[in-house]
């Protein structure tokens, strides 16, 4: 951390539109920020200014974020960097998060400022509070289920789950918001972090597979109840 007590984001995205805009957003939100707009001087600049997390696009003009984001985690002063990916192509999203590059949270172009920097909040509250350390571990456990945030493992009645990273982070969402009724407009924004390409009813869809995951008896769903003309809620009394 920084002596000011604002803590500093590297920002390193080489369109100027959208790092103009992560900056912003990041300021207004109490960060300081330092940008780079290419990927050649990321490990000084990590070096020099000492950041608390840094944001990464994945698509730079002579780098990849990859390799930038493995260079990091490979030197012992900044292996626990927090970094959270920007990146336009989902089908990426497996690997970033995946063991051998080990980003700590990603963010899919086009997104909501707002939603970068409640992420980046997030994280930066995982990695003070020891996220990464045995035994403290971000997990949901209730009754027959059991997910693990960090290893985006789940498990129900003690055996693993195979699921899509979408269909994970709608189940975390479920989890995290229990008994609430949220419409599909809400769930899109903050699962899919306003990505406009998503119509809502590719909520139903997940919610459909999600179902025959985790329910008893999908065509009787007691955990993710659909409230009629609204939405969806999730009952995790049902989980015991
Ligand atoms: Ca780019």
């Amino acid at each position: 951390m920084n002596e000011g007590g604002r803590q500093k984001i590297l920002v390193v995205e080489d369109e100027p539109d959208i790092r103009e805009l992560v900056r912003y957003n990041l300021e207004q939100g109490g960060f300081d920020v330092v940008e780079s707009e290419d990927g050649d001087r990321v490990l000084e600049l990590v070096e020099e200014s000492n950041p608390s997390l840094m944001i990464l696009d994945l698509m730079l003009p002579n780098a990849d974020g990859l390799d930038i984001c493995k260079m990091v985690r490979q030197r012992p002063r900044s292996s626990k960097l927090p970094i959270v990916m920007l990146t336009a192509k989902a089908t990426e999203v497996d690997r970033v998060l995946g063991l051998e590059f080990g980003a700590d949270d990603y963010i899919t172009k086009p997104f909501s400022p707002r939603e970068l920097v409640a992420r980046v909040k997030a994280v930066l509250r995982r990695s003070d509070s020891g996220g990464v350390e045995e035994g403290r571990r971000d997990v949901f456990e209730r009754g027959r289920l059991k997910m693990d945030f960090e290893s985006h493992e789940v498990w129900l009645d003690g055996k693993p789950l195979e699921m899509s990273l979408r269909e994970f982070e709608l189940l975390k969402f479920f989890a995290r918001n229990p008994n609430k009724v949220f419409d599909r407009l809400t769930i899109l924004d903050l699962v899919w972090g306003g990505d406009t390409y998503v119509e809502p009813r590719t909520i139903d869809v997940h919610v459909r597979r999600l179902r025959i995951l985790v329910e008893r008896d999908p065509a009787h769903p007691e955990l993710i109840h659909t409230v009629r003309g609204v939405g969806y809620k999730f009952s995790p009394d049902a989980l015991e």
